[in-house]
This record gives C-alpha cells, sequence and structure tokens, in this order.
C-alpha cells in the first residue's frame, strides 16, 4: 500500500513540506504537556484508547504526543497518516478490516490491531500539512459531527502551538535566536561537553553607546543598526554555532568546539568588522563599535550562563578599557 510520489511535481511539493516540517524544529523533541493535554481531549471526546499528534517525516511518523501507545514512532510507508495528509478532508475509517486500503495492513493484522482511525491534516498556514491529529481504536466504530468538529478544532489548536513555538524561537528584528531558545540551545552544548568533553566557548557582545545612537538617529534608526549587526552575526559563524540577541544590544554566541584561544581571534574579526561597517539610514551614514568578552567552559560549569558570567566580566574590562576591543577570561 505504500504510493510514493508519482511526478517530479508531487516529490517537489514532497520536499517543500519536508522543509516546513524541518522548520518548526519540533521532530525528535521530548514530549510536551501542552500537546499532551490535546490528545488526552481527544481520548475524552471520542473515547478512543489511542490519539496521537502524528507527524510525517521523510521515512517514519513520528509521535509529538502519544497517548495508548508505547511507541514514539512507525514506518511511515505502513501508516494512516500518510493517506490522511493526501487531502484536506479528515480521514475517517470506521472498519479498517471492511477498507481495502487498510485490511491487509501490519498495523491492522498485528498489534495494535487498529480497526478504527479519524485523523484531521495538520495545516500550517502557509498551505502545508504536517502529519495528523488522530483517534484510534481497536475496535470499529463511528464518529459524530459533533466529536468530528471538536477534533477539526484541537488540530488547528496543535497547530497554533507549533506556530508560537517558531515566533518565539527567531528575534523578529535580527533574525537571530531569540534568548528563549539561545537557552535551550547551549544546554545542549553544555551536555555535549560533559559527555564528550569537547571544548565550548562563549563570546557576549554589547554595542557601546547605543544609547546615542538612538539619541541622534531615533529608535528606527538604532533598529537599522541592530538589523545590520544581525547580518554581520550571520555571516561571520558556522551552523554549529548558537547566535542569539539576549536583549537589547547584547548579543551571546555559543562557539562548539572551540577553544577560547581560537574564538579570541574570532570575536576581535567580528569587532574589526562592526567598527569598518558604514550602516546607510535615510540618507546618513551611522558607524558603530562594539565591545566583547570571551570565556571558555570549564568543568566545575553547570550550565551555559556559568560561561556568559564569566563572559560578562571580561566584557566589563572591555568596556572600562576603553570599549571596542575584545577582553578575555582569565585577564
Ligand atoms: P555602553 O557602551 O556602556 O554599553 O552604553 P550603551 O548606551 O550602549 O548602553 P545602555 O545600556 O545605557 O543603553 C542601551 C540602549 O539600547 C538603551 C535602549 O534604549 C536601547 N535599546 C534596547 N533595545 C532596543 C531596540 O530593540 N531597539 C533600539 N533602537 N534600541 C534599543
Ligand atoms: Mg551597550
Ligand atoms: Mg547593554
Amino acid at each position: 500500500m505504500t504510493e510514493e510520489p508519482e511526478s517530479a511535481y508531487e516529490c517537489q511539493l514532497e520536499a517543500d513540506r519536508l522543509r516546513a516540517l524541518r522548520r518548526y524544529e519540533v521532530l525528535d523533541t521530548p514530549p510536551e504537556e501542552s500537546f499532551d493535554r490535546i490528545t488526552r481531549l481527544v481520548q475524552a471526546v471520542l473515547q478512543t484508547p489511542i490519539a496521537l499528534v502524528s507527524l510525517l517525516d521523510e521515512s517514519r511518523q513520528w509521535f509529538k504526543s502519544c497517548q495508548g501507545l508505547d511507541v514514539r514512532e512507525t514506518p511511515r510507508d505502513i501508516s494512516f497518516c500518510t493517506h490522511a495528509i493526501r487531502n484536506d478532508e479528515p480521514l475517517i475509517v470506521e472498519d479498517a478490516l471492511n477498507d481495502a486500503r487498510f485490511a491487509k495492513n501490519p498495523l491492522v493484522v498485528n498489534d495494535p490491531n487498529i480497526r478504527f482511525y479519524a485523523g484531521v491534516p495538520l495545516h500550517t498556514p502557509d498551505g502545508y500539512r504536517l502529519g495528523t491529529l488522530c483517534a484510534i481504536d481497536r475496535q470499529p466504530r463511528e464518529i459524530s459531527p459533533a466529536q468530528l468538529a471538536v477534533l477539526q478544532d484541537l488540530a488547528r489548536i496543535v497547530v497554533d502551538e507549533l506556530e508560537l513555538r517558531s515566533i518565539a524561537r527567531i528575534d523578529p528584528l535580527t533574525g537571530l535566536m531569540t534568548r528563549r531558545s539561545f537557552d535551550l540551545d547551549t544546554a545542549k552544548e553544555v551536555a555535549r561537553y560533559k559527555r564528550y568533553g569537547s571544548a565550548l566557548t562563549c563570546i557576549k557582545l554589547d554595542l557601546d553607546h547605543f544609547k546615542a545612537i538612538n539619541d541622534t538617529f531615533g529608535h528606527a534608526g538604532g533598529d537599522a543598526v541592530l538589523r545590520e549587526i544581525g547580518l554581520i552575526l550571520k555571516s561571520a559563524f558556522r551552523e554549529a554555532d548558537v547566535v542569539g540577541r539576549l536583549g537589547g544590544e547584547e548579543f551571546c554566541i555559543a562557539l562548539a568546539e572551540t577553544k577560547p584561544e581560537r574564538a579570541r581571534i574570532i570575536a576581535e574579526r567580528i569587532r574589526a568588522k562592526i567598527e569598518g561597517r558604514e550602516i546607510p539610514y535615510q540618507g546618513e551614514i551611522i558607524k558603530v563599535t562594539a565591545s566583547l568578552g570571551v570565556a571558555g567552559i570549564t568543568q566545575q560549569d553547570q550550565a551555559f550562563a556559568d560561561i556568559i558570567g564569566r563572559a560578562d566580566s571580561a566584557l566589563y574590562k572591555a568596556k572600562t578599557d576603553g570599549r571596542n576591543r575584545v577582553v578575555a577570561f582569565p585577564f
């Protein structure tokens, strides 16, 4: 019953859909209460033992939330959801044994012995179907129009949750990570350090006399500067590095597998780039400088905030020494 995409057009659509799914950065994340709450509601309203938020990855369906099943994923080619996302409409299978598409499906014939399936596609605002919110029973059954309406509303809530998470991850002004996602990603880097002992270094950057730029060019002029700093930082770092705007005119970079000596050279390069950049704004040119502090991880560190603390004290020294410079900890 595997139906591979047939045409080049369908392949392209599927590639676009997978890209849309990846943008949410949800695959293989831990269970979260806001999604589990929704699947519990599906169980309660439809009276089914199994309810899932299922996302269709390239070759598997992966469950962001899963009630009543022990697995977190199953192969994609046997999944009901693969069928459900072909259409905008919900897929309702009242008795899988009476449905030629599913009667011989291993999930029907063997454990978990699916007989009833109701799945509503998870539609993104830009028109992709990421997966389904679905209810499953081991008995054949029917679904009432009122129950289906609830399932459809809950599917919209699932997508809203995914959207809110992705909005909260990216700072709209600079396109860099927000503090929230910076904290989540750097926690992973610290865990990697604890496991493998690989180097990890922090660069903290604060623009110099930024208040004066706002005072001279207005808040919008200041924003133009912040946007430009976002571009400089994005082009200066590798994919593996974590680059965030922690607030105001403060930025922080976590450099994976990089020792402080090397990070110091990178920080110096960024300082020079910012100093040399002429930022056009309403027919004028804005110039800005930055101070940077550098600090590496130590065995005593429990969280990335501990490293930021030392990078901050190096940054403070850079400020008091006259700004527009890089100071590495210890100094
Ligand atoms: P220092 O060299 O000591 O860092 O001086 P500074 O003026 O850069 O530092 P201060 O902390 O006094 O001022 C930071 C300013 O950044 C104050 C605040 O109004 C401005 N700011 C914070 N967030 C934004 C923003 O999103 N846009 C703009 N345009 N300004 C912002
Ligand atoms: Mg400042
Ligand atoms: Mg500041």
